[in-house]
């Protein structure tokens, strides 16, 4: 699987729709300080369902959403794209491209498209969990996550690795499927105490 191309519009210092394609091997993007480089790493964040507006060197969520300049007007929603390459399936469906977008208006509503369908930030966390690439993977490394990592808890570190290895997906599932045999029990109980008193 790999990323193939990426499109902003309204994002951050992204003003207009912008388009970056990716090609195999290493991509470098380089420019003066203050260009927007970062800008593109926590777009990718951000549509992999970043939630913490901190992560992505912001104070609220309205603050990714282009804020204008002296010349141009504020944009009224940040929206970006994600086009992998899924020829190889590395993602559980049957597209060979998918294409992740997230956008954001000033009014604080959400959407999450997988292949401009409407879905829930779950189903995205569902599609690349396991992958490497979802929300907390190793696939985006900011400048103070090294140090993060060099200085966690070997309970912190754990996590990472289960997210390597391939762990959490199931993890998530068992997790799930643990609150629905407490519901579950919750509901015998109810009928359990219902019968007791028709009996
Ligand atoms: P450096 O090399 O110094 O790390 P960089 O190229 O990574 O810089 P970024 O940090 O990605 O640059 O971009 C910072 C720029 O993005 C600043 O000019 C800032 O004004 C602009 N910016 C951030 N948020 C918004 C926003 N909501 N609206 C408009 N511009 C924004």
């Amino acid at each position: 699987m790999q990323l193939l191309k990426m499109e902003l519009r309204g994002f951050k210092s992204f003003a207009d729709k912008t388009t970056l394609t990716f090609d195999k091997g290493i991509t470098a993007i380089v420019g003066p300080n203050g260009s927007g480089k970062s800008n593109i790493s926590d777009a990718v964040r951000w549509v992999m369902g970043e939630q913490n507006v901190r992560q992505l060197r912001g104070q609220k969520s309205e603050d990714i959403i282009f804020a204008g300049t002296q010349t141009r007007r504020p944009q009224g929603a940040a929206e970006v794209s994600l086009y992998f390459d899924n020829s190889d399936h590395a993602l559980d469906t049957e597209f060979t491209e998918v294409v992740v977008t997230r956008r954001l208006f000033r009014s604080g509503d959400s959407e999450y498209y997988i292949n401009r369908r409407p879905c829930r930030l779950k189903d995205i966390h569902i599609l690349f969990a396991d992958t490497g690439i979802g929300q907390d993977s190793m696939a985006v490394i900011g400048q103070n996550r090294v140090d993060r990592i060099l200085n966690s808890k070997p309970e912190e570190r754990r996590v990472i690795f289960e997210e390597v290895a391939g762990i959490s997906r199931f993890k998530g599932r068992k997790a799930d499927g643990l609150r629905k045999i407490a519901e579950t029990e919750r509901n015998l109980e109810r009928i359990r105490d219902l019968m007791s008193v028709l009996e």
